[in-house]
């Protein structure tokens, strides 16, 4: 059997800290299963920048390429604020994703039933919100044509989409819904915007192969209210990059804190760059107080997406439920009365309940990536 190979790439701030919870975490995945994996360390971001002189280095681009998939902490931070925007350190993820055509971005948002109280909601509006954004990645705002000069007086950005762009990422998203609950809701600005309206139209046929799946469309400023009044309304969200970007930063308050969300990157392929949600939070890095849920829970999704092992997946993340429900929570997860652990001790409470766990019994769902319809 050929062991994948996991390119782990920890990067700044707290993304050691939490990648290499991650790391624990799957090699104890390993122990408990026949899972096989080899776990190769790289430099990307801030860090290769000061050791490599770049943010991403032609040799770590060549070792992902050989890779089954990747593993990411957060990459960023002060010191590298001053240098132009090609040259840092988020330059280097930009062209990871570019590089291999990332273009969906999946981040789920559940409320674990104990955490409801972390949240600024009210603890009834939580109940049952498991979300997943789908948000597209490599195209849109982000990527279009830009002018930009230091000492002069305007600048611009340009959301440019094209039919192929948007059709890719709505199967992701439509492949997504039928292994939920069949729900769809694409977010645009359609009333504004012309490469709104090419989304929109291309949605629509997208959705007409997939019948089973119930699809509306939401304005996105409509989108942001409704999130807040209404979240458990909502399975999947298909957004363009910068509103996915946006939604799902203010969706990410719904789990009570941005540290415990993963996210998966996928392609055409099974090879995904996966990641927590949050940065490298230089305002706590080195001092043990990192969530390490988002990284782990990443790791769950590496698991699922890119290896097809549906039954480790849940594992990690029945395990980081139990460990929760047990009481165990971080600083940014502790309500005011909560004793609060440290990064080490609460990935140390996960290992120790996968090591419990029994292999749930259910036949593994069938894959994301692949044909449409
Ligand atoms: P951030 O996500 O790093 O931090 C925002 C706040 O959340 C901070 O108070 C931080 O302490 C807290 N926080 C974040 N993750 C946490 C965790 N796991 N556990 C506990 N608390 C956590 O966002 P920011 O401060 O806007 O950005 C800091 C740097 O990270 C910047 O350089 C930015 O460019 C970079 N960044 C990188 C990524 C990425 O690598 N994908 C994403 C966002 C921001």
């Amino acid at each position: 059997m050929t062991r994948p190979r996991i390119v782990l790439l920890p990067g700044d701030g707290i993304g050691p800290e939490v990648t290499d919870s991650a790391r624990q975490v799957l090699e104890a995945v390993t122990r408990v299963s026949d899972l096989e994996l080899d776990l190769v360390e790289a430099a990307i971001g801030g860090h290769a920048i000061d050791t490599m002189g770049e943010p991403l280095p032609a040799a770590v681009l060549a070792l992902c390429e050989t890779s089954d998939a990747m593993l990411l902490g957060a990459v960023g931070g002060p010191q590298w604020s001053a240098l132009p925007a090609t040259d840092r350190p988020e330059a280097g993820l930009l062209r990871l994703r570019k590089h291999f055509e990332l273009f969906a971005n999946l981040r789920p948002v559940t409320v674990q039933p104990e955490l409801a109280t972390a949240a600024p909601l009210k603890p009834e509006l939580l109940r049952n919100v498991d979300l997943l954004f789908v948000r597209e990645l490599t195209g849109g705002l982000y990527f279009g044509p830009r002018r930009e000069q230091g000492d002069g007086e305007d600048a611009f950005d340009t959301m440019v989409y094209s039919v192929a762009e948007v059709e890719r990422v709505a199967h992701v998203a439509f492949r997504a819904a039928r292994r939920r609950s069949r729900k769809v809701t694409s977010v645009d600005k359609a009333n504004v915007l012309a490469s709104m309206r090419l989304w929109r139209r291309t949605v629509e046929r997208v959705a007409a192969q997939y019948p089973d799946v119930t699809l509306d469309h939401l304005l996105v400023d409509n989108c942001a209210m409704q999130l807040i009044r209404q979240p458990a309304a909502f399975d999947v969200l298909l957004t363009p990059n910068l509103f996915g970007d946006v939604l799902s930063d203010e969706a990410s308050v719904l789990a009570g804190s941005l540290g415990s969300l993963p996210s998966a990157s996928l392609g055409d392929g099974p090879r995904g760059l996966y990641e927590p949600v949050h940065g490298s939070a230089p305002d706590i890095a080195g001092s043990g107080l990192a969530n390490p849920l988002g990284a782990i829970s990443s790791a769950a999704l590496l698991l699922r997406y890119s290896l097809d092992r549906e039954v480790e997946a849940r594992a990690i993340e029945a395990a980081v439920a139990a460990v929760l429900a047990a009481g165990y929570r971080t600083a940014d997860l502790a309500a005011a009365d909560e004793v609060a652990v440290s990064t080490v001790e609460l990935t140390e409470q996960i290992i120790h309940h996968l090591a419990e766990i029994e292999s749930p019994a259910e036949a593994p769902e069938p894959s994301l990536v692949g044909e449409a319809g």
